[in-house]
């Protein structure tokens, strides 16, 4: 019997759910996933997962005919369960219009579309209020991200043709929310060229920002190389750089999750977001850097795109020592001057 799982969210939100995957595949095999184009690559290497149905809800899967045809993709195979992490209208939808007998969701999502509605807590990590769906009293849960052979020969020689060798740390300048986003990756990445080299990871909508990181590394006159892997480096190449960090320096974004998964101690700047929102690092050497007792924080869920205040003090106000003094925390670079 082989499960589906609908997870159509960010590229943070399906990492985040691969505890629930290998829950689920550690009680009937691998399952199904149905996920974006963009997440596709993180899956299809998963042990926990055994086929990944790519749905581009924003391309050729739009509408109602896009629903319709994936839930006759899904109709074909005759799942017994799907699991529905997303609160999403169009993700109840299809596992619907599939005729998946059993669909099991969340309360605050489409309970009437769903034959188990499960409560989502209101604490906790989000990797262990996902596990709920698979059943109560489920905790600790870790993330995991499978590379291939090829991904970590590619990283390698990326890496090499670029002149950046162990040991490096790991930049993740980037966030859809602007709110989210740290402004001096620039100065921390002239500092740390002094004494390791740099690689900048993320999307290729991140590559202005990393220019900018490698550029002020070689106007600085470090000892140590920067690369900008944003955009160059495909997703699960970008978890290989991060594996092999020393450290990652990142926002509240998916990056964090992907340190989380592959074991790399993380440095994580929140802003207008705040750990207790359930994604934040929670390994033995992690480090958050944020700004207590600042009233206007939280402001949102996400973070909006900019600061409604105008002065985006919550991230201003962060600077580099504090970004350096967390980076001592982890003891990442201990030993390496
Ligand atoms: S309103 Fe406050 S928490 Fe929100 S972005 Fe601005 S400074 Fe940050």
């Amino acid at each position: 019997m082989t499960s589906l799982v609908i997870q159509t969210a960010f590229l943070g939100d399906v990492v985040l759910t691969t505890p629930l995957l290998e829950t689920l595949a550690g009680r009937h095999g691998p399952v199904d996933v149905v996920t974006t184009p963009a997440a596709a690559p993180l899956l299809e290497t998963h042990p926990a997962v055994r086929r990944v149905i790519s749905f581009d809800k924003k391309g050729r899967g739009r509408g109602l005919g896009g629903l319709f045809r994936l839930a006759r993709t899904l109709r074909a195979e005759r799942y017994e369960w799907a699991y529905l992490p997303h609160r999403s209208l169009r993700t109840a939808l299809a596992a619907w219009l599939a005729r998946v007998p059993r669909r099991v969701g969340f309360a605050d999502g489409w309970r009437w579309l769903y034959t188990d509605v499960r409560p989502r807590p209101k604490t906790g990590h989000e990797v262990d209020r996902l596990l709920v769906l698979a059943g109560p009293a489920l905790t600790g849960g870790a993330m995991t991200l499978t590379t291939t052979a090829e991904d970590r020969a590619a990283t390698e020689a990326f890496l090499g043709a670029h002149g950046v060798e162990a040991p490096f740390v790991a930049l993740a300048p980037g966030s859809i929310w602007g709110s989210k986003r740290w402004p001096y990756y620039r100065e921390l990445g002239q500092r740390l060229a002094g004494r390791v080299g740099i690689v900048v990871v993320g999307g290729p909508e991140d590559a202005g920002l990393g220019e900018e990181v490698v550029r002020a590394v070689e106007g600085g006159g470090g000892r140590w190389r920067a690369v900008n892997g944003c955009g160059k480096l495909t997703l699960r190449q970008s978890a290989e750089a991060i594996r092999r960090a020393a450290v990652l320096v990142t926002n509240d974004s998916a990056p964090l999750h992907f340190a989380q998964a592959v074991g790399t101690p993380t440095v994580a700047i929140f802003g207008s977001t705040v750990p207790a929102f359930g994604f934040g690092p929670r390994g033995p050497r992690d480090q958050v850097v944020e700004l207590d007792g600042l009233p206007c924080r939280p402001c949102s869920a996400h973070g909006p795109p900019s600061c409604p205040l105008g002065h985006h003090r919550c991230m201003r106000s962060l600077t580099l020592e504090d970004v350096l003094h967390a980076i001592e925390e982890t003891g990442a670079l201990r030993r390496r001057d």
